[in-house]
């Protein structure tokens, strides 16, 4: 069922519940007053005529005359009977009425001293009479003509009102709900019409604040972000084709040129060399890609190593040397760690070595001396490792844009480098929810700051 439908359903049917249970109250509240009120009347009735009567010793027809007058057409079809104490009828009133007496009714007004019965449609009160040194059993029957009326009328106008406030709330419900649900489905609408080809397509906002504009625009932030995401990967993807087709090209070349004639046995041997070099270094392209790809995917199931990163970055210094052995690491603490823990994170190792790795690598191959510097500090919380070189630095303008894929600072153009490598070292930083801070002077070198929250 349509929310819009469920919702003036339910609106209806509180509403509904509500006023059925209302009318029905004031209905039995009035129908018990009204029972009271002529009961009472009944008994006032019976009590004038039976004081009336005591109040002379005989009766004769003048009384019963003067009785009858005082006391006809105060009530519809009203009878009144008295018995003395021997259950002989001392006085009826002159009228059609009867009411059924018998000799049980007797017994039970003189121990209940007062009864409420119906007979028929009129409502009866009995009582024993006890004043004046009088000993009467009275009966009073009348019909509450007027009460009933108003009861009736009372019955009519709760259930034309509730059957109109029933119709105008179903009405008010099908109206305000459709009201609420308009902008969804508006928007429904909208978000059904955005696909990959206009994926740049937003959904429009009133700018009211409510829930449903607030939905809006998160949905439009979230069109954002996979936006930019999509372009990203597309670049990505476009760039990582063009640096694979350079290298393989030169590969080709170099195959082509080799197999072109005979040659000696050195000229074989530098021509392998280098295509060893070309092919290691898209070996790394492709391995560095598939970290950042496995990254995007995995991010919570890929942080469960417990890295000592001092001994990480040993490990990378050895590996980094046996690939360059020209290049140098100069590795030391600022201050002895007092413990394990401050020199121990939680996160991927692979990642992070990839990450020092890039950082270490950078340094040695932008500077004149290929050497890097690296520094490691720990206080209470923090772990902050440093990574500087006093190479070729990078120029101002380029900084803030050395960490997307592929990007190239123009003055370290003749260094061979995809460009990829400082793009991984961000990503696997912010996925250990650490910082990287660069500070770099032209021809004077760099600085790299990682900060981490240690164990
Ligand atoms: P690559 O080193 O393969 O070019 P990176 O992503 O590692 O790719 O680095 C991107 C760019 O940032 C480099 O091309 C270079 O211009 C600049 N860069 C990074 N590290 C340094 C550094 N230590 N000194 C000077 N420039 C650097």
């Amino acid at each position: 069922m349509k929310i819009r439908y469920r919702l003036t359903l339910l609106f209806s049917i509180i509403v509904a519940s509500i006023v059925l249970i209302f009318s029905f109250i004031t209905y039995v509240l009035y129908a018990d007053y009204r029972n009271d009120e002529f009961y009472k009347r009944l008994k006032d009735k019976a009590q004038t005529t039976a004081r009336l009567l005591a109040d002379v010793k005989e009766v004769d027809k003048d009384l019963l005359r003067i009785i009858d007058q005082n006391t006809i057409n105060e009530l519809y079809k009203e009878k009144v009977i008295i018995y003395d104490k021997n259950n002989d009828l001392i006085y009826s009133s002159i009228d059609d009425e009867v009411i059924s007496i018998n000799a049980k009714l007797f017994d039970k007004v003189r121990t209940k001293k007062y009864i409420e019965y119906i007979e028929k449609e009129n409502e009866v009160i009995g009582m024993h009479y006890l004043e004046n040194g009088a000993d009467y059993i009275v009966f009073v029957s009348a019909f509450d003509k007027y009460g009933k009326k108003k009861l009736e009328n009372l019955m009519y106008f709760l259930t034309v009102s509730s059957l109109i406030s029933v119709l105008i709330t179903i009405g008010a419900g099908a109206f305000f709900s459709k009201r609420a649900i308009d902008p969804i489905i508006e928007i429904n609408n909208q978000v059904s019409t955005i696909t990959i080809d206009n994926i740049s397509s937003r959904v429009k906002t009133e700018g009211s604040k409510d829930e449903i504009d607030q939905l809006a625009k998160n949905f439009n932030q979230m069109l954002d972000r996979i936006e930019s995401s999509f372009k990203i990967q597309k670049s990505f993807i476009n760039n990582a084709s063009h640096e694979l087709r350079t290298p393989l090209a030169v590969i080709n070349s170099q195959l082509d040129v080799a197999l072109s004639q005979k040659r000696e046995k050195e000229e074989y041997v530098t021509i392998l060399k280098s295509l060893q070099e070309d092919a290691r270094k898209m070996t790394n392209l492709v391995n560095t890609m598939l970290v950042l790809a496995k990254s995007e995917e995995q991010q919570s199931s890929i942080l469960k190593d417990v890295i000592r990163v001092d001994e990480l970055i040993l490990s990378v210094q050895d590996e980094l040397l046996s690939l360059y052995p020209h290049y140098t690491v100069d590795f030391s603490y600022i201050s002895m760690p007092d413990n394990d823990s401050d020199m121990t994170i939680e996160g991927n190792e692979l990642l992070l070595r990839s990450a020092f790795m890039n950082l270490i690598e950078n340094a040695c191959k932008f500077s004149r001396n290929h050497q890097a510097k690296v520094r490691i500090n720990s206080d209470d919380t923090l772990l902050t490792i440093l990574i500087y070189d006093n190479g070729i630095g990078i120029p101002e303008e380029d900084i803030s844009r050395i960490f997307d894929p592929f990007y190239r600072a123009d003055n370290g153009r003749q260094v061979k480098g995809f460009g990829i490598g400082l793009s991984i070292t961000k990503r696997a930083v912010d996925l250990h929810k650490g910082r990287i801070i660069v500070k770099s002077q032209l021809n004077a070198g760099s600085t790299f700051t990682l900060i981490f929250k240690h164990l």
